[in-house]
């Protein structure tokens, strides 16, 4: 008798029939004796649909009250599933965050989950009910309802899976699982049966949507297992899981592509201790993070100096950046906007070497040049032209033998 977390997204719960068809998945497990936990997201579009009503109700909408709304749309989709399962003759009860003790911290719209009192969710289990969870919600200690983020549905239930030592965390999704690269770039994209939680970190950090951030740190701190398949078919999908259960371990386990990054280049900056320290200073106090960062090596007492962001701070990074240049005495400011970030990910790279020379022998062959380089344990990381992304992605992924027979 297992205990299973079986999260449902937005498009797996988009009406009443496919509402009706994850309530016949859940009875079956119930059936087959499980206990069930069932967390559920908004109905597909539901919650962007709320957020466009708050912007019309007003400019700025309060953010305390943008999460009263926002989790409305999950309380609506957990009040459906209870209801659809009590009038099957099963035992059901729905909870919201809060009932079902998310605590979170004040941060509206990103809040972070503190602790979870399960003892209502035990007791509900313990009773035999088909316990149903409201997704992206808790409330904070001034028992004010928050919210966890974009696909903060994903965090709620690995953290009721970590909080209910769950067998395993199943996220159904409207994908079969996490895939070697984008089906949609290249068609020789594989699922993945097992990987990593560094692994799938990197990819959901690289833009890989399959899984919030947020939800694959709790993974790993806790070690649960998760199970990432779709929730349209029987198939298994990928397992993230502990390095040490991951069977497979090839070089590369995956290539992404990130467009949403954009260069600032401070070009002739003084080459003295501190530049550095006020460039990077005034950005990271105004809250925006730094991906890349390469200073070139020094003619004449000056250096020029390139760093990435994504897309949606360019706009102030760039405003900070003309500030700091104007009292560094730099010289011009440059941009590119039309780049993208090409990674390969693997554990596999922690053993081997010359992975690099592979991805950047690749690269040119096929004439892509390399505009800036980074990398981590299991990352190497490239900026090139935009225009190159998609066949650097379809080179890469055969290049480290991922393309499928
Ligand atoms: N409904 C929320 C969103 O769209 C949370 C989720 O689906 O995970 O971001
Ligand atoms: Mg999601």
């Amino acid at each position: 008798m297992a205990l299973r977390v079986q999260k449902f997204g937005g498009t797996s719960v988009a009406d009443i029939e496919r509402i009706s068809k994850v309530a016949d998945r859940v009875q079956k497990a119930h059936e087959n004796g499980d206990r069930m936990v069932v967390v559920l997201s908004a109905m597909a579009g539901v919650t962007n649909n709320l957020i466009s009503l708050a912007g019309q109700a007003s400019d700025t909408p309060d953010k305390r009250e943008l999460d009263v709304l926002l989790a409305t749309g999950e309380q609506t989709t957990a009040a459906l599933m209870a209801m659809m399962l009590k009038s099957r003759g099963l035992k059901a009860k729905s909870f919201l965050g809060f009932q079902a003790g998310i605590h979170t911290d004040h941060m509206s719209g990103k809040a972070r989950i503190r602790e979870i009192d399960s003892h209502n969710l035990r007791e509900a289990l313990d009773e035999g009910h088909i316990v149903v969870v409201a997704g992206f919600q808790g409330a904070d200690d001034h028992g004010d309802i928050t919210t966890l983020g974009r696909g903060g549905s994903d965090t709620s239930a690995v953290a009721i899976a970590a909080s209910l030592k769950a067998d395993v965390c199943e996220i159904f999704t409207d994908v079969d699982g996490v895939y070697t690269t984008d089906p949609r770039i290249c068609p020789k994209a594989r699922k993945i049966s097992r990987i990593s939680y560094d692994e799938m970190l990197e990819m959901a950090i690289l833009g890989a949507k399959v899984l919030q951030i947020r939800s694959v740190e709790f993974a790993k701190k806790y070690n649960v297992p998760v199970h990432v398949r779709s929730s349209f078919n029987e198939e298994e999908g990928t397992m993230v899981v502990n390095e040490s259960k991951n069977m497979e371990s090839p070089v590369v386990s995956g290539v992404t592509c990130d467009m949403n990054e954009a260069r600032i280049t401070f070009k002739r900056v003084p080459d003295q201790p501190g530049i550095s320290a006020k460039v990077f200073g005034a950005l990271a106090e105004a809250g925006i993070s730094v991906d890349m960062i390469i200073q070139n090596s020094r003619t004449g007492g000056e250096t020029d100096l390139t760093f990435t962001v994504t897309m949606d701070d360019f706009e102030r990074a760039m405003e900070i950046s003309k500030k700091v240049a104007d009292q560094i005495h730099a010289g011009e400011i440059r941009t590119a906007t039309e780049i993208a970030k090409i990674s390969v990910i693997g554990l596999g790279m922690k053993s081997h070497s010359g992975v690099a020379a592979v991805m950047f022998k690749a690269l040119a062959e096929e004439n892509i040049n390399i505009r800036m380089i980074s990398t981590s344990e299991i990352r190497i990381s490239c900026v090139i032209l935009a225009k190159y992304a998609e066949l650097a992605v379809r080179t890469l992924h055969a290049a480290f033998g991922l393309d499928k027979e």
